[in-house]
């Protein structure tokens, strides 16, 4: 034991007796320090800190058993043990010292090695007891932290579950939009889900008032959301205005923290997750980074399986040769469209076509040449018509395209410009050196000049393409046209 960072207090009214006493402590290497009453005893021990008192109990006209029980109901000087001295062995005196507060009792005359044997023993039985506490104390911050880290563990387990309920894209992203902020513990998020044909990343939602889903990058290089894409690992950034990912006008951010974290289902990399200004709000001083990897994980799977969701939903809508929609869903959206266009008097029209002899080309060409006149006719559609519009196949050689907020007059233009893009230049089937020429019969009908009802539009269509047919083929036929 290392006595000399050991204070002991000596209280006694006799100079001779105390000094006789500091100097055996001293020789042993302890710190002493002398009072002469109870007074001036309490004011050292609340200023020194004090390791043990050596008291007189006879200390002139007060008594020694007094500043026992002083010291003991004083909070500050809680535990600090007590030798108590006396010139005689008095039974009486012995007991009302300990029941005082003392810790031990020497009578007088004094055996210096006993005492020093004494007061060692006290001090080493002192520093087990504080060392117990100390891990007493250390096993309850570990009890605490535990139940704060499972409280946490089953908010996250709660969240993937309601973030799970939902499959499909649009309400995942309202649950998102509407709780992630908040049970993050972070002011702005954005969720970005990698798009491997492009090589882009599309915003699926974010908080961020300068954002806008939908919108799509590229990250550069050396970007925060590049490097943890990169490396799938989580990059957390503390300093974002001085660091290396730093770029103009992102200055937004309060407490300058930047994380961006890569959103993984197994080993396959389903897009970003970014995050601004950490720790926002009530929730501080936590392992942010691992609570961050681990609601990664959730929402990595999570994600990937409304990718799937959304694959599979938009491949049952779709043609599987010509990737168009196809006539079910067609019909969907044309009676959902229709219905619209009545409540809000609006014009709609319906455009159908169909290859003129194309059992010719299968016939001269082979089928498989004639699949790729029909994906050829496809891709015109496609790039003819505004986003907004449903193009989709019918069947065989035809095909149907619903203009919403489109009059006749307008759905006769585009049909033109399709005719014209057909007759002006052949096919070129790609991989066969080969050109093949078509020309397009088109049927148009329109609401609500023709009809107000779905499959009457479909059919008027219809006709109007009969008509077309029966006019000579290569032409276009409004209903209702004479
Ligand atoms: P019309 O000018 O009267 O439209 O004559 P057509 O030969 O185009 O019309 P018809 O309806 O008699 O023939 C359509 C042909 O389209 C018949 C069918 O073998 C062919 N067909 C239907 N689906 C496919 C397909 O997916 N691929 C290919 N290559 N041919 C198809
Ligand atoms: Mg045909």
């Amino acid at each position: 034991m290392d006595n000399s960072t050991h204070k002991i207090l000596v209280v006694d009214d006799d100079y001779d007796a105390r000094r006789i006493l500091c100097t055996i402590l001293e020789g042993e290497g302890f710190e002493p320090y002398e009072a002469t009453n109870v007074e001036e005893a309490i004011e050292i021990l609340e200023n020194n800190e004090i390791d043990l008192v050596l008291l007189d109990i006879r200390l002139g006209s007060e008594s020694g058993f007094e500043l026992c029980r002083k010291i003991r109901l004083n909070d500050s000087l809680y535990g600090i043990p007590i030798i108590a001295i006396s010139v005689s062995q008095n039974e009486e005196d012995i007991v009302t010292a300990i029941e005082s507060g003392a810790s031990d009792f020497l009578s007088k005359p004094i055996s210096h090695a006993i005492l020093i044997a004494k007061i060692k023993a006290i001090l080493r039985l002192r520093a087990e007891a504080e060392r117990l506490k100390e891990s007493q104390q250390a096993l309850l911050r570990l009890i605490r932290e535990t139940n704060q880290q499972k409280e946490l563990l089953s908010k996250e387990a709660d969240f993937s579950r309601e973030l799970n309920r939902f499959l499909d894209a649009d309400s995942k992203k309202d649950f998102i939009r509407k709780s992630f902020s908040s049970f993050l513990g972070a002011r702005l998020f954005s969720i970005f889900i990698y798009h491997e044909d492009s090589n882009r990343f599309r915003l699926f939602v974010t908080n961020h008032p300068d954002l806008e889903e939908g919108l799509e990058i590229e990250p550069e290089k050396n970007s925060i959301m590049y490097d943890a894409f990169t490396n799938k690992k989580v990059i957390y950034v503390e300093n974002f205005s001085k660091s290396k990912y730093k770029k103009l006008g992102s200055d937004k951010y309060e407490t300058d923290v930047v994380c961006a974290v890569p959103l993984l289902s197994g080993d396959y990399l389903i897009g970003i997750l970014t995050v601004n200004d950490p720790n926002y709000g009530e929730i501080n001083g936590y392992d942010f980074e691992g609570r961050i990897i681990r609601i990664a994980g959730h929402l990595g799977v999570s994600l990937h399986n409304t990718i799937l969701f959304e694959k599979v939903k938009d491949l049952s809508m779709r043609d599987p040769m010509t990737g168009l929609y196809n006539f079910r869903h067609f019909l969907e959206t044309l009676r959902f469209e229709v219905e619209r266009a009545k409540r809000y008097e609006e014009s709609l029209s319906c455009i159908m076509i169909d290859i003129d002899n194309f059992k010719s080309i299968n016939d001269r060409y082979g089928h498989q040449i004639g699949d790729e006149v029909l994906k050829e006719l496809a891709r015109s559609i496609v790039i003819s018509v505004r986003a907004s519009d449903i193009p989709a196949r019918y069947g065989g050689d035809e095909f149907i395209i619903l203009l919403p907020k489109t009059s006749k007059t307008l759905a006769m233009r585009l049909a033109k410009r399709l005719m014209d893009l057909f007759s002006d230049k052949p096919i070129r089937i790609p991989h066969d050196d080969l050109v093949v020429k078509v020309t397009l019969s088109i049927g148009i009908a329109s609401v609500p000049e023709d009809t107000l009802d779905v499959d009457e539009l479909v059919k008027k269509a219809d006709n109007a393409l009969y008509e077309a047919k029966n006019r000579g083929k290569n032409r276009i036929v409004a209903y209702g046209e004479t």
